[in-house]
Parts: structure tokens; C-alpha cells; sequence
């Protein structure tokens, strides 16, 4: 529990702390609702090797938090104490998204979208789940998401023995089959890892993003998040897609961004997302 933490919390605050709750539905941290006699907070505990993890997530929320595109919750604080590391953010109070708040995600998500970079990656990096992700720079997606996406995954799976080396395609084989379907793509700024628990409706009806894995890349990667494991209402993208839309290759790109999600599942969580990887790659590769 967090007792220990507590004299360094209320001081942090400044703020006396009348009641903490656990918080369901994290995958990685422990998570709790801070109450003060004036605010509630939220706050991810975990060991002290995770630091680094809190840093770049907090890193990452107030990246998008910076473009005033779409909101993230407000960081606090983020640091190790005895064998603990936690990070401290806002409390956002939630609700179900209705088709007007799917509608604004989309539109807010796509404004994201829009800010841009001279390449593709991002000056530190970062962590999908509790995998690092290497946000190393290129001028291609292309080898961006060869080397720093597909290439990675690829390797881990080999040496963790859940995928065989016939069954990896080389990094000549990749760059040569995605050379035209990633044709013109442009940098964006994504949140990373946009599954349905990773967004959340306020109240008062605005969209927030938690839980980031930001970098520049191409914007359809945040839709293929989307679609892999839904909760995203058709209202959402009908709206994203009125910024960007569809195009004959959007489909293959889809299930191609998909499997460095279901190659980051099968390298996290084990066998059960082999048939899914397998597929895509017989299917493209
Ligand atoms: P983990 O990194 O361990 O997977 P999450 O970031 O997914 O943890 O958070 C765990 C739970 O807490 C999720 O159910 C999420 O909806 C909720 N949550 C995350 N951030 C906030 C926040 N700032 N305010 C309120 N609830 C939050």
C-alpha cells in the first residue's frame, strides 16, 4: 500500500490527504485515487526500476498536452522514494462515451494528428507497455518502422523462442514490401498506444488521452490501435476520417500496423497472439 508515501504526498500537494482507494484496470502499476480536502488525484505506483517508465509517460502527456489539440491529465509529480517509483497526475472523473463525445475524440484526435515533424521518431524514447520502444529518428517511414518497430519485435520473439527464424521475413524483405504502401506518408503525432482503456471522457464531456507512447509516425498506426481490440463508436470515425481520409492501401497499412501491437502482445503475454502475428506476416511478408 502507499502509507509510506503518504507524508511525501501531502507535502508534494500541499494538501492534507483524507482517503486513498485502489484503482481497478492497469495492466503494469498499482493504481489509487488520492482524496485531499480539496482535489482527488490519481497516482501509479510501482518498483523504483520503473522510473523511467513514469518519466517518459509523463514526458509524453504533456507533449500532447502542448499542442492544445486534445486534453491529457495534468502531471504533478513524478519520482522514486525507498523502494518505490510513482507517478502523480490529475484525477479525471470519468463516464461512458456517448456518439457526441466519440465524435469529438475523433475530431480532437485528428488535430493531433496534424502537428508534424521533420522525421519520424522522437528525441527520447520511450515504452509500449513495459517493452522500450526505440524512437531512434529517419527520414523514412519506411525505415522507421522497419527498424524501429517491426525489426525489434521480430528479434524479441525469435530469442524468447514464440517465433522461428523462417517464420521472420529479413529487413530487405520488409523495406521492399512496404516501399509502396508507405508511399508519401508524413510524420504525425500519435499517442502510440490507443486502445479503448487508454482514453477517458470527462464529465463535463472532454475527450482526454492517458497512458501515451508518443512519437512521430503515420497517423493511421493510432487507428490500427484502435480497430484491434474496438470501443471506439462508429461516430468516432466518421469524424477522424473527415480529416483524414481512407484510401485503397489504408486496409493493408491497417493490419500492418496491427502486428507490431500483436507482436508487442505476443512478446508481453505469450502464445495465445501467435496465430494473429503469423497470419499477417504469411498474408504480407
Ligand atoms: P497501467 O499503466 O498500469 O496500465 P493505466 O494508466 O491504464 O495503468 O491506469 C489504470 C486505470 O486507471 C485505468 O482503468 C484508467 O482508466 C484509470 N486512470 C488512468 N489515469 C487516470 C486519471 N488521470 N484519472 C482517473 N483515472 C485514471
Amino acid at each position: 500500500m502507499i502509507s509510506h508515501l503518504k507524508p511525501l504526498l501531502s507535502n508534494l500537494l500541499n494538501e492534507t490527504i483524507t482517503k486513498v482507494s485502489s484503482v481497478s484496470g492497469g495492466d503494469i502499476s498499482q493504481a489509487y485515487k488520492i482524496y485531499t480536502t480539496k482535489n482527488s488525484y490519481f497516482l501509479k505506483l510501482n518498483s523504483a526500476s520503473t522510473l523511467n517508465m513514469f518519466q517518459a509517460e509523463a514526458y509524453g502527456l504533456e507533449l500532447i498536452a502542448k499542442t492544445n489539440t486534445i486534453k491529457t491529465p495534468k502531471v504533478i509529480a513524478f519520482d522514486s522514494f525507498e523502494n518505490s517509483a510513482f507517478l502523480l497526475m490529475e484525477f479525471i472523473e470519468s463516464k461512458r462515451a456517448t456518439a457526441e463525445d466519440f465524435k469529438l475524440l475523433g475530431e480532437q484526435l485528428a488535430t493531433l494528428h496534424k502537428c508534424t515533424s521533420d522525421s519520424f521518431g522522437l528525441d527520447k524514447d520511450n515504452y509500449i507497455g513495459s517493452l522500450p520502444q526505440s524512437n531512434s529518428a529517419h527520414k523514412t517511414w519506411v525505415k522507421f518502422y522497419t527498424h524501429e518497430r517491426l525489426l525489434p519485435q521480430l528479434e524479441l520473439a525469435q530469442q524468447k523462442g514464440l517465433l522461428s527464424v523462417s517464420e521472420c521475413p529479413s529487413e530487405q524483405h520488409i523495406k521492399n514490401h512496404l516501399e509502396l504502401l508507405f508511399k508519401g506518408i508524413k510524420p504525425s503525432l500519435l499517442h502510440g498506444d490507443l486502445w479503448s482503456g487508454n482514453y477517458l471522457i470527462s464529465k463535463n464531456s472532454e475527450p482526454y488521452l492517458i497512458d501515451p507512447a508518443v512519437y512521430y509516425g503515420h497517423n493511421e498506426v493510432d487507428i490500427a490501435m484502435t480497430k484491434l481490440f474496438d470501443g471506439f463508436g462508429n461516430a468516432f470515425y466518421e469524424s477522424y476520417h473527415s480529416y483524414f481520409p481512407l484510401d485503397e492501401n489504408t486496409s493493408a497499412r491497417i493490419d500492418i500496423y496491427q502486428l507490431y501491437y500483436l507482436l508487442v502482445h505476443l512478446n508481453l503475454f505469450g502464445s495465445s497472439y501467435y496465430g494473429s502475428v503469423v497470419s499477417i506476416l504469411k498474408k504480407y511478408f
